[in-house]
């Protein structure tokens, strides 16, 4: 059976994205667990929301040196993303699953056993990818 499916033109407001939220470290040292690690990386359907959840669900914060949180040399621990529209992921080859596994695997940092990269999924799940 053929079908053809038209789509619109403009991408829908209820589009989901994924936006990584890359930890500096600040103070010399990363924080890693179950919640937060190197890459926080939240499925939203805007930056704007995407901040909201990083900050009520994982725990990420923002402005860290005005707040006192954060060594002022270094610099603030988080930063919200710059990218509008999020990462360029999923493409045609590479599904989030597998990059955030690459992105752990790859990493200088964390060792080993400790957590690499969070996937916040839109529907309440999260995974925790491991450095080997
Ligand atoms: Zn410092």
């Amino acid at each position: 059976m053929a079908s053809k499916t038209f789509k619109p033109d403009t991408p829908q407001p209820t589009e989901l994205r994924w936006f990584n939220y890359r930890q500096n470290n600040s103070g010399g040292s990363f924080v890693k667990n179950d919640d937060v690690s190197i890459n926080v990386v939240i499925q939203a359907t805007s930056l704007k929301e995407a901040n909201r959840i990083a900050e009520d669900r994982a725990g990420v914060y923002f402005d860290g040196v005005r707040k006192g949180y954060d060594c002022s040399c270094c610099g603030d621990r988080w930063y919200r993303p710059w990218e509008e529209d999020g990462m360029e992921i999923p493409t045609t080859f590479v599904t989030i699953e597998d990059w955030a596994e690459d992105t752990a695997q790859d990493s200088w940092e964390p060792k080993s056993g400790e957590s690499a990269v969070i996937l916040y999924y839109a529907d309440g799940a999260k995974t925790v990818y491991y450095k080997d």
